[in-house]
């Protein structure tokens, strides 16, 4: 890929998820990192089901309503094309089309330490690493040598802890960003709304809305 320090290449930061519901723990920490990294663009994009997951509970298109509430009021971008495809989704797949559409284009895909975890399980994810960068969400003062310990040899070797080394290669690298952790999940919402108790802090309040008109997750 030719970009130049006059001309470097546009970044497009993607962050994937079940978004079941999309929720604050979501929105807060990602969009601090795309705008860490300077990204141009964010574009977030609902899973169809994913490979982990048995089934979800709102349906793919409420899901999808909720993150283009989200990518309005932000300004962020969503990507349907995996609720289109009608399968399970492949992160895989998805980056193949993305980079196929926008080959000058670097890509930053965006996790959760959860996800770092558990990404050796990941469908080719050898494959996902020829295609992107990975930037993970981390609390702030986590043990370095810890994180390194506890991942594979395979993923401990790409780490990098700064914006300026990771640039230096658009592929392949996996960076580790400092940020505070909201400690909200879709699953403690859903068990939130079953018991009747109160989520609306975890929410943006467009997203709480849309959960009480729609009687989602009773
Ligand atoms: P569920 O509870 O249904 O498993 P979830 O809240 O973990 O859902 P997902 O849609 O499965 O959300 O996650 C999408 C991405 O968001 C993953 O990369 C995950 O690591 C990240 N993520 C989820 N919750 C948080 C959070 N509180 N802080 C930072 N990242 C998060």
């Amino acid at each position: 890929m030719s970009t130049t320090k006059q001309n470097p290449a546009k970044i497009i930061a993607l962050f994937g998820g079940t978004f079941d519901p999309i929720h604050l723990g979501h929105i807060l920490p990602v969009q601090a990192t795309a705008k860490w990294l300077g990204a141009e663009q964010l574009h977030l994009i609902p899973a169809h089901i994913p490979p982990h997951k048995i089934a979800t509970h709102a349906s793919a298109s409420q899901r999808a309503e909720m993150v283009s509430i989200v990518c309005q009021q932000y300004n962020y971008e969503i990507d349907t094309r995996e609720l289109n495809r009608k399968s399970r989704s492949y992160t895989i797949d998805t980056l193949h089309e993305i980079k196929a559409e926008q080959p000058q284009t670097s890509l930053y895909f965006i996790m959760g330490m959860d996800s770092l975890l558990s990404f050796t399980q990941w469908y080719k994810w050898q494959d996902i690493l020829n295609l992107c960068n990975l930037v993970v969400n981390i609390r702030p003062g986590y043990d370095h040598d810890a994180l390194e310990t506890k991942l594979e040899p395979e993923l401990a070797s790409r780490l990098v802890y700064n914006i300026e080394q990771l640039k230096r290669q658009q592929v392949g690298q996996i960076l580790i960003h400092e940020c505070k952790e909201l400690d909200i999940s879709s699953t403690t919402i859903r068990a939130k709304i079953k018991a009747g108790e109160n989520c609306r802090q975890l929410l943006p309040e467009a997203i709480y809305n849309y959960i009480e008109q729609n009687k989602l997750y009773r």
